[in-house]
């Protein structure tokens, strides 16, 4: 497991350093608007904890941080109205192509959205 980069883009949101377009706020997330959206609807939910991806949150997070993160996931879903359906991505690691090594969740929707993966 890669160590946790405090320098990456993510974490400079976090502190105020850089602007995000912010959609949701609360104590274990935030949740703004992706910078090159691939969908109408395409927001990305990252947690206020220092974790480089999936596996690190799932193995490392305590469990309220975990809830947390995913009632706000379903709060931003909510509030971003989705009624006919939406995809999460978490990107995790090399092979899934992750650019920013702070656990993010990708929330897209706003369209049919087609097949999950394109095809080799
Ligand atoms: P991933 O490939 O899963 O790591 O996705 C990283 C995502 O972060 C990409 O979709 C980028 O467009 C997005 N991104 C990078 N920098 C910013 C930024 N400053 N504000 C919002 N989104 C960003």
């Amino acid at each position: 497991m890669p160590t946790y980069d405090p320098n990456n883009i993510f974490a400079k949101i976090l502190r105020g350093e850089i602007p995000c377009q912010q959609v949701y706020a609360d104590e274990w997330a935030l949740a703004f608007h992706d910078i090159h959206p691939k969908a109408p609807t395409h927001v990305l939910v990252i947690p206020r904890g220092s974790y480089v991806d999936l596996h690190d949150f799932a193995r490392h997070a305590k469990p309220e941080e975990i809830a947390g993160f995913y009632r706000a996931v379903a709060q931003v879903v909510d509030q971003l109205n989705l009624i006919q359906g939406y995809r999460t991505i978490a990107n995790s690691g090399v092979h899934s192509g992750q650019e920013v090594p702070h656990f993010h969740l990708h929330i897209l929707g706003g369209r049919p959205l087609g097949p999950m993966l394109m095809s080799a």
